[in-house]
């Protein structure tokens, strides 16, 4: 099956092909019919499996085939996002998939002036991607307006929950007519994900992919049973070895981010950290420069990597183990995307057994221990 024969507009033929996209993505087969037809959508699907595409390529679809101005203030789809680097991917996926069609987009996201995304919605947009605390503030100012809004889009909505987001979306919606289309994703579809997409979800196609355990089988994985006084030296040995490429290090807060990266900065290694304390322009600059390559580890935390999207991604590295064992199927499908593999690396000391066992029951599998890598005498000077 291919995008041509989804039925998709010309328009967003050409951007496919000059994304150098050749076929859809399992959701994006199962979720661009019904979202082209105008039918609400329930998707279980991780970042990574091409979800973005799988409802922005519809929306742009129907918003080709019905032109309409709007309103100062208003947009035609709102898209909710529980972090502003997801906003600002999902924008710019919708600026890409609609460059060869005349649509006005915008994104908001707190940490930065109003006044700039207050001017953007000034004239009225298609497409507003925002986080839900910014759009609030908005609404407040009634710099934004949702009674024009066509089409709603939640995604990432278990994050959102995790976030605290659940009544300001509540409240969000209710500005947004009844009569509307509404897309929801998530990566996982736990009770009250389910509840918040019963409540706002009409008849909703059932659309799912990638169940976690399957992502984590494509990724290669181990463990280092490690004291927490080596962990650093033992990282530093791992990103100094032969295989080590793009890599991705992981730890549970955003101080034990900085620390690593003073460290392996000390001992002579490129490394940039994104967690919520950096700025917008710092958190940009470090993604550019891993995107191209300048600095080849980067440090995250949990809600700074959800939704980053970096291709090549050979390495996740569990600097702390995470302490939800889903973050842990998370955080290493960054490595295992589009179908490539990956290699995986925790290192677990004796407090984080109890996360470690409650990850291998979520994946139904035992994370093989490994040695720590034999540092040659010359690097542990270094
Ligand atoms: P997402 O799950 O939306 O974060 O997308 C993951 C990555 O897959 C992004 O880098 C997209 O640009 C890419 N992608 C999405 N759809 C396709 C496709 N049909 N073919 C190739 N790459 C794609």
């Amino acid at each position: 099956m291919t995008f041509e024969e989804l039925g998709l507009c010309a328009p967003l033929l050409k951007a496919l092909a000059a994304e150098g996209y050749v076929s859809p993505t399992p959701i994006q087969l199962q979720a661009i019919p019904f979202a082209m037809a105008g039918r609400d959508v329930q998707g279980i699907a991780q970042t990574g499996t091409g979800k973005t595409a799988a409802f922005a390529l519809p929306i742009l679809h129907r918003l080709a085939a019905n032109p309409k101005r709007v309103g100062p203030g208003g947009c035609r789809v709102l898209v909710l996002s529980p972090t502003r680097e997801l906003a600002s991917q999902i924008e710019e996926s919708f600026r890409a998939y609609g460059k060869f069609m005349n649509l006005k987009t915008t994104v908001m996201f707190g940490g930065v002036p109003k006044g700039r995304q207050a001017r953007a919605m000034q004239m009225g947009v298609d497409v507003l991607v925002a986080t839900p605390g910014r759009l609030m503030d908005h609404m407040q100012d009634r710099t934004v307006r949702l009674d024009g809004v066509e089409i709603l889009v939640l995604d990432e909505a278990d994050h959102m929950l995790d976030l605290g987001f659940i009544v300001p979306i509540r409240r969000i919606v209710q500005q947004i007519p009844q009569q509307r289309q509404t897309l929801f994703f998530s990566a996982t579809m736990p009770g009250e994900i389910g509840g918040l997409a019963g409540q706002m979800l009409k008849n909703p196609a059932h659309v799912a992919v990638t169940p976690v355990a399957t992502t984590a089988e494509r990724v290669e994985q181990h463990v280092i049973m490690v004291e927490t006084s080596r962990k650093r030296a033992v990282l530093f040995d791992l990103l100094m070895g032969p295989a080590a490429g793009r890599t991705l290090v992981f730890t549970r807060t955003k101080h034990g981010a900085d620390r690593v990266v003073k460290y392996l900065e000390e001992s002579g290694l490129a490394a940039a950290a994104i967690h919520g304390n950096k700025s917008q322009g710092q958190r940009e600059r470090a993604l550019a420069d891993f995107r191209s390559g300048r600095c080849r580890v980067l440090i995250a935390t949990d809600i700074a990597a959800r939704g980053i999207d970096v291709d090549g991604v050979t390495h996740v590295i569990n600097y702390d183990l995470p302490n939800v064992a889903e973050s842990y199927v998370h955080r290493i499908g960054r490595t295992a995307r589009a179908g490539a593999t990956g290699v995986a690396i925790s290192l677990c000391d004796g407090e984080e057994r109890a996360f470690l066992r409650g990850i291998e029951k979520l994946i139904r599998a035992k994370v093989p221990v490994m040695n720590p890598p034999a540092a040659p005498a010359q690097k542990r000077a270094a």
